[in-house]
């Protein structure tokens, strides 16, 4: 079974539902990415993501 990386916004920001699930690690931090600087303005380095917010599951 192959791992996803999941990224649960709810978590990092209480009133968003926003999940993302990739197989793919780069596109998961990718998707994160965007989506935290276009819906909070907030900026986040791939490290920051990846040791933060991405949980594999
Ligand atoms: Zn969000």
């Amino acid at each position: 079974m192959t791992d996803a990386h999941k990224l649960d916004c709810e978590s990092a920001a209480a009133d968003c539902r926003f999940i993302i699930q990739s197989e793919d690690e780069t596109e998961a931090i990718e998707l994160a990415r965007n989506h935290m600087k276009e819906v909070h303005g907030q900026e986040y380095t791939d490290e920051e993501l990846q040791e933060e917010h991405l949980q594999v599951v």
